[in-house]
């Protein structure tokens, strides 16, 4: 049997400011390496020929200027249209996909996180053992990306009207991280961990 055959591989999720990066360092920090899809999806944009190509193709050469991802261009177009976000997430993941793999592969540890936003959405989910769900209150999301982005709280509620809902996202999930500052993340993470080793 290989090795990647007995890796439990634990999907990350959660709504935008939701506190999906920061549970991610807290099982980081518990020596569980964390692949953050985000992260990957944007260095695919930046690096990989054929992707860059093929959002060109839709999105216009316009799009990369000096071979630069113009971001702010991308973000208007596909957050005010969802089948555009859609046509770009479809596009990008397979890329995602194919570094996640890789990830793994090189990964030593038995239990491996993958934080994505849209792990539902993208079918992610299915190749994952496990599926943690991370939550907090609207208004708590809300204020948390308006001090990380410096941004308005109509332009946070627009990207989170483009998302499948928490609620939704719970129902799928095996578990359950609330992260509304009352509850600690570290015993809630240590619990998780016990249960699916
Ligand atoms: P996105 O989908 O936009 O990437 P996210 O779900 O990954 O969002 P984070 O970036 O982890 O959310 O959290 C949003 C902000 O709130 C960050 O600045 C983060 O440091 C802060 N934050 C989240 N949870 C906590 C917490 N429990 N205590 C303190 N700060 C927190």
């Amino acid at each position: 049997m290989s090795q990647n055959k007995r890796k439990i591989k634990v999907g990350l999720t959660g709504g935008i400011g939701s506190g999906k990066t920061f549970v991610g360092e807290v099982f980081n920090r518990l020596g569980l390496p964390v692949f953050n899809a985000d992260f990957h999806a944007k260095k695919c944009m930046r690096e990989v020929k054929e992707l860059k190509d093929q959002i060109c193709k839709k999105f216009g050469d316009e799009i990369y200027k000096d071979r630069e991802l113009q971001k702010e261009r991308l973000s208007d177009i596909i957050f005010s249209d969802y089948e555009k976000l859609q046509e770009l997430n479809s596009i990008v993941h397979p890329f995602v996909n194919i570094a996640f793999k890789e990830w793994v592969k090189k990964q030593e540890e038995m239990c491996l996180i993958k934080e994505a936003a849209i792990l539902f959405e993208s079918g992610a989910n299915k190749y994952l053992d496990v599926v943690v769900c991370v939550s907090s209150s609207m208004d708590l999301r809300i204020r948390r990306v308006m001090k990380r982005d410096n941004c308005t709280k109509e332009r946070v509620i627009q990207r989170i009207s483009m998302q499948m809902l928490q609620e939704e996202k719970e129902k799928l999930s095996d578990f359950i991280i609330v992260n509304n500052g009352g509850q600690l993340i570290l015993p809630q993470l240590i619990n998780i961990i016990k249960q699916i080793s």
